[in-house]
């Protein structure tokens, strides 16, 4: 027998009603399968309780915040749990630390370190369905620890790897991974297959499917996942190993961010150990920081500029004004109103000219460019926010993605 580890996201769990519906699709799959469920808190419940934090404290301790946060996929796996035991199928839940999803001790973000899940695989002989809640871990300590923001689908995919499962099933309100965002681009369409490294760059160039960690995992561990949507029978899309078919498409999928904002660090000196210190100095909080470009200097003076989330820029412009001044720079500007707008592709390992296809499609547009990056399979230009929805499609249609493909 097989066994499937299928996660349900927040949307799919968004009341008793939809609860009531997941549990009749996941008895379905356990009549021929082992069958674990992980479950994301119901709808909106994990905005709805930073928002109950924001209110108290405009900066929360984060363990606390953590012994918040996980309290919403908790409901959910006691109410799948019973669903299914009302539809006559044995079910218990657990919740991660009771699967023992140990974490180190970063919260708000933690890193899974193990996962004994003992209790699963007892559970599972003994017939029945294992409903584990999503985004949750502990400490070795025992502290409550989440994995950030999206991290049931992070649990998803370990509980895959750690119990050897045959798929991992992401089940969301979407039924696929698409070429561009169907709410931005009405002729995008559905990818059957899309390899690791595509989904990664996706994920974390902003396509909202999955994320971009899970998908890190799920390429370690060599768990296909497959993506699709909960409320259709439909097949969706298999995040999997590349293969050569692959190659031949040049541009697989046209991405948007919209939660970026630039920060730049204005007129540093220039010399060994600024950016070292600038950048050592984010990282200690915690701020991720995506794209950096650093100017040519002029009279030992430079500017750097980087992008990171936005929800983050408030920490990390405090973080900098303490550092420019320290280090001598004029000052710190930051600008929202940005977004990251990329073509990914493995088919541009082996095909030239990709990148200036972009900047011409993007001047076609009458669009500025305001910072560039690329990877082997991705470039990556950031506009003004304005052009976002402009820029996507222009690049969608230059590249034909849309549903009469050409090249
Ligand atoms: N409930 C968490 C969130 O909203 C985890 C998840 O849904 O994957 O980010
Ligand atoms: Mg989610």
């Amino acid at each position: 027998m097989a066994l499937i580890v299928q996660k349900y996201g927040g949307s799919s769990v968004a009341d008793a009603e939809k609860i009531a519906s997941v549990a009749r699709r996941v008895a379905e799959s356990a009549r021929g399968h082992r069958v674990v469920v992980v479950v994301s808190a119901m709808g909106k419940t994990t905005d709805g309780l930073l928002a109950l934090a924001a209110a108290i404290t405009p900066t929360p301790d984060p363990r606390e915040m953590d012994v918040i946060l996980s309290t919403g996929e908790q409901v959910t796996i006691g109410l799948l749990a019973m669903a299914l035991q009302s539809l006559g199928h044995p079910a218990c839940s657990f919740t991660g630390p009771q699967v023992g999803l140990v974490t180190d001790a970063a919260h708000t973000r933690a890193r899974i370190k193990r996962i004994t899940a003992e209790r699963i695989h007892a559970a599972l002989d003994a017939g029945r369905v294992v409903v584990v809640a999503g985004f949750q871990g502990t400490t070795e300590g025992g502290d409550i620890t989440t994995l950030g923001r999206g991290g049931s689908d992070l649990t998803g995919v370990a509980l895959a790897a750690a119990l050897k499962a045959d798929v991992c099933e992401i089940f969301t309100d979407v039924d696929g991974v698409y070429t561009a965002d169907p709410n931005v681009v009405p002729d995008a369409r559905k990818l059957p297959r899309i390899s690791y490294d595509e989904m990664l760059e996706m994920a974390a160039l902003g396509a909202k499917v999955l994320q971009a960690r899970s998908v890190e995992f799920a390429k370690k561990h060599n768990v296909p996942v497959h993506v699709r949507s909960t409320f259709k029978p439909d097949a969706g899309t298999l995040v999997t190993r590349e293969d050569h078919s692959m190659e031949d498409v040049v541009v697989t999928g046209v991405t948007h961010d919209r939660g970026q904002a630039k920060v730049s660090i204005l007129r540093v000196p220039d010399r060994p150990g600024i950016a070292s210190r600038v950048f050592g100095g984010l990282g200690a909080q915690n701020i991720v920081v995506d794209m950096i470009v650093q100017n040519i200097s002029r009279d030992g003076l430079t500017d750097i500029s980087f992008t990171l989330p936005r929800a983050d820029r408030t920490r990390a412009e405090s973080v900098l004004a303490a550092l420019a001044r320290e280090v001598g720079a004029e000052g710190v500007t930051a600008d929202d109103r940005v977004a990251k707008i990329s073509i990914v592709g493995v088919g541009m390992r082996s095909h030239a000219g990709v990148a200036a296809r972009m900047f011409e499609t993007l001047s076609g547009e009458g669009i500025n460019i305001q910072m560039i990056s690329t990877s082997e399979i991705a470039v990556s230009c950031v506009v003004e926010d304005k052009y976002a929805e402009l820029a996507v499609r222009a690049l969608h249609d230059v590249f034909a993605l849309g549903a009469e493909r050409g090249a």
